[in-house]
């Protein structure tokens, strides 16, 4: 479960077109990273794919079923947001359940689902805590966990790390590479930083402007770069 297909995806803004006709197959429990300069059309995307931006054209295709207008609710992904977006005067386990308290779950499931989030994600001593009581990643971790205890087939991740200091950001990194092991789901992760996509990715698909401009493992992007671009930011010594 989690495969996504995009099949000639668009997005224009106006008479902008910023999405230019993209086609991926992205397989059940795949780890793929974005990549691409700023503005090159990641976050639109990553939107896109779940339903918080319209698809101008094109198809989106969620394990086979056509997603292409249904919204986000329907699609059974879920966005992990950085961590500023928590609510401060909830706790952590209020956090981690208000998706399922809000669908009308009944307590005891809400409870249980927030309790096993927070066993893989190592929250369980700070579920009664308000979030401005935890450190950043111990926050990044309750946004993922809000994340988690709705089941998703995929996790849509967009910079989540950008706003960590360096050492919380090769914690997370490898906390995110653990627990896509643990839940076996799709990731689909933008980010900037080379290293993150060089250890996290399956597969990594460098944008331009709006275009898929190569597609491939770290380490075929590192031996065969399509392009200077590439080669800058896989490192390579092409
Ligand atoms: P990235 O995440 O790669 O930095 P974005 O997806 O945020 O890039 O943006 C891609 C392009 O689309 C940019 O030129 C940006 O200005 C434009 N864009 C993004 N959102 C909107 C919007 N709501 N209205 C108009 N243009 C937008
Ligand atoms: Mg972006």
């Amino acid at each position: 479960m989690g495969a996504i297909t995009l099949d000639s995806v668009e997005k224009w803004f106006g008479e902008v077109q910023v999405i230019k006709g993209i086609d991926l197959d992205i397989g059940s429990g795949e780890f793929v990273v974005f990549v691409g300069p700023s503005g090159c059309g990641k976050s639109t995307l990553l939107r896109m794919i779940g339903g918080l931006e319209e698809t101008s054209r094109g198809r989106m295709l969620i394990d086979g079923a056509d997603m292409t207008a249904e919204p986000p609710s329907k699609r059974g992904l879920t966005m992990v947001f950085q961590s500023y977006a928590l609510y401060p005067h909830m706790s952590v386990r209020e956090n981690m359940g208000f998706s399922l308290k809000t669908a009308g779950a009944p307590k005891a499931e809400i409870d249980a689902k927030v309790d096993e989030a927070a066993r893989i994600l190592k929250l369980e001593p700070f579920l009664e805590r308000r979030p401005k009581a935890l450190s950043g990643g111990q926050r990044q971790r309750v946004a993922i966990g809000r994340s988690i205890v709705r089941e998703p087939t995929a996790f849509l991740f967009d910079e989540p790390l950008s706003n960590l200091d360096a050492a919380l950001r090769v914690e997370m990194r490898y906390e995110i590479a653990k627990l896509h092991q643990a839940l076996n789901a799709t990731m689909i992760y933008v980010t900037h930083d080379q290293v993150e996509a060089m250890t996290l990715a399956d597969r990594i698909v460098v944008l331009e402007a709006g275009r898929i401009s190569q597609v491939g493992s770290p380490r075929q992007l590192y031996e065969a770069p399509a392009n200077l671009f590439v080669a800058q930011f896989i490192g390579s010594p092409k």
